[in-house]
């Protein structure tokens, strides 16, 4: 067999899917490549805590599809509704059926604003912001620069999601900016989170602590924001006890920064592709080889899998190889070679000026890349994270040369 006579569809052009059409393509340029993705916007996520932060500029992290969709690729401006994964084809909501020869599943993850009451209709006001959102993460900023005294909440979902550190760093931004401002002694931080532990790598949640401690932050684990009254600026929560039992509590707040549970897109949830033994129903793959565990001749990869890695770009950098050797091999109807070992990287800043690399794997290992312990926050590291890393995505990663 040929690939060049291959039809590989793509779905979803974001961060995973222009990394896999475009090593792809390098790979060999006769690849008939489609990928579908209704969005004309590409956005750079990654920079939005930075947005919230005041040190980067939202407008940076948006631009246009069509600039990044790469030479030789075909892009469906669509929506795919379903999977025939039976008969190699899929839906697109315009109507039009894609047939394939391999196909790469990629949308990213879905919000599930409405799990918490009131945080979307919220969003931007009352002093109630979310960094996962491109036109609240200003606003994160404003609230920050304005709080002189008073309760500051952030909320972290007990689901997984998209950079698990997300929810926190713009936590320890904050606390920063106010203590350089001589006003944290009249701030009261909280931080409400579902998760039992502030990291999952204990290497670096020992320096997250450290700094908890030193801000005086009241941290409350095992705890599952429900509601946001932005009225009466309150957030209620489910406190669970160590019987399971649940009991609900709430704190008022002066600002807010929630961060909503996550799931797998609604049109994944109810396909074939999905995990049914998985409560966020991601599509179903082999964790290392990101292979259906099903149809052989499909992959995914990103966001949407329910592979037990850190949901973050700097995974789909590790994934993206592995799925376009492992799918050129099945097309190629050779042994598959490529294997995903877990990795994904948590760049987390504990002030500005300095970032802890979180590195690691499936078993939780500390992976370092560089010949320093990077349990220590450095200047060198939130140089990598604020300049190197927006233009790497942009000219290297995007393009499939990094
Ligand atoms: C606040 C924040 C901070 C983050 N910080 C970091 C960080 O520091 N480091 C890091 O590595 N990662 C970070 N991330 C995570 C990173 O942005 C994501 O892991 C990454 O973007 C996932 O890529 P993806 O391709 O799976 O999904 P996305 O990049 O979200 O792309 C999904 C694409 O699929 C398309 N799509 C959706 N539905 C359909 C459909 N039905 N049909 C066709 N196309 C569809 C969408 O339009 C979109 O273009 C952060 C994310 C956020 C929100």
């Amino acid at each position: 067999m040929n690939t060049s006579a291959h039809k590989i569809v793509i779905v979803g052009g974001g961060n995973a899917g222009l990394s896999v059409a475009s090593q792809l393509l390098r790979k060999n340029k006769n690849l008939k490549i489609s990928i579908v993705d209704p969005a004309t916007k590409h956005y750079y996520q990654p920079a939005w805590t930075l947005v919230g932060a005041g040190v980067y500029d939202i407008r940076k992290t948006e631009k246009n599809q069509a600039d990044y969709i790469p030479k030789g690729a075909e892009w469906v401006k669509d929506s795919v509704v379903g999977f025939l994964p039976e008969s190699n084809k899929v839906l697109l909501a315009g109507g039009r059926e894609l047939l394939y020869d391999g196909l790469v599943v990629c949308p990213g993850i879905k919000l599930d604003w409405e799990k918490i009451k009131g945080l979307k209709e919220n969003l931007g006001k009352n002093n109630i912001s979310c960094n996962y959102d491109f036109h609240s993460a200003p606003y994160t900023w404003q609230m920050i620069k304005n709080m002189k005294s008073g309760t500051a909440v952030f909320t972290n979902p007990g689901t997984p999601i998209k950079c698990a550190g997300a929810p926190h760093k713009i936590m320890y931004l904050a606390c920063d900016y106010w203590r350089k401002q001589g006003v944290l002694k009249n701030i009261k931080v909280v931080y409400i989170s579902g998760m039992a532990a502030i990291f999952g790598v204990k290497e670096y949640a020992v320096t997250l602590t450290e700094i908890i401690k030193k801000h005086n932050i009241d941290i409350r684990f095992g705890c599952n924001t429900v509601e946001i009254d932005g009225n009466n600026k309150t957030v209620y929560y489910d406190e669970t006890d160590a019987d399971g039992k649940l009991t609900r509590k709430e704190i008022k707040f002066d600002i807010c920064h929630s961060v909503p549970p996550q799931s797998a897109p609604d049109f994944i949830k109810n396909s074939p592709l999905a995990d049914p033994n998985n409560p966020f129903r991601y599509v179903e793959i082999n964790k290392s080889t990101m292979q259906h565990s099903r149809y052989p001749n499909i992959f995914a990869l990103g966001d949407c899998t329910n592979a037990p890695c850190s949901k973050t770009g700097a995974a789909i950098r590790k994934q993206a190889p592995v799925v376009v050797a492992n799918l050129l091999s099945v097309l190629d109807q050779k042994k598959l070679e490529g294997e995903y070992t877990g990795y994904s990287a948590c760049p987390i800043p504990t002030q500005y000026g300095k970032l802890m690399l979180a590195e690691f794997d499936y078993t939780n290992t500390p992976t370092m890349s560089f010949p320093i312990d990077q349990t220590k926050p450095s200047w060198m590291m939130w140089i990598l994270k604020t300049k190197i890393l927006p233009w790497l995505y942009w000219n290297k990663i995007l393009t499939g040369k990094a």
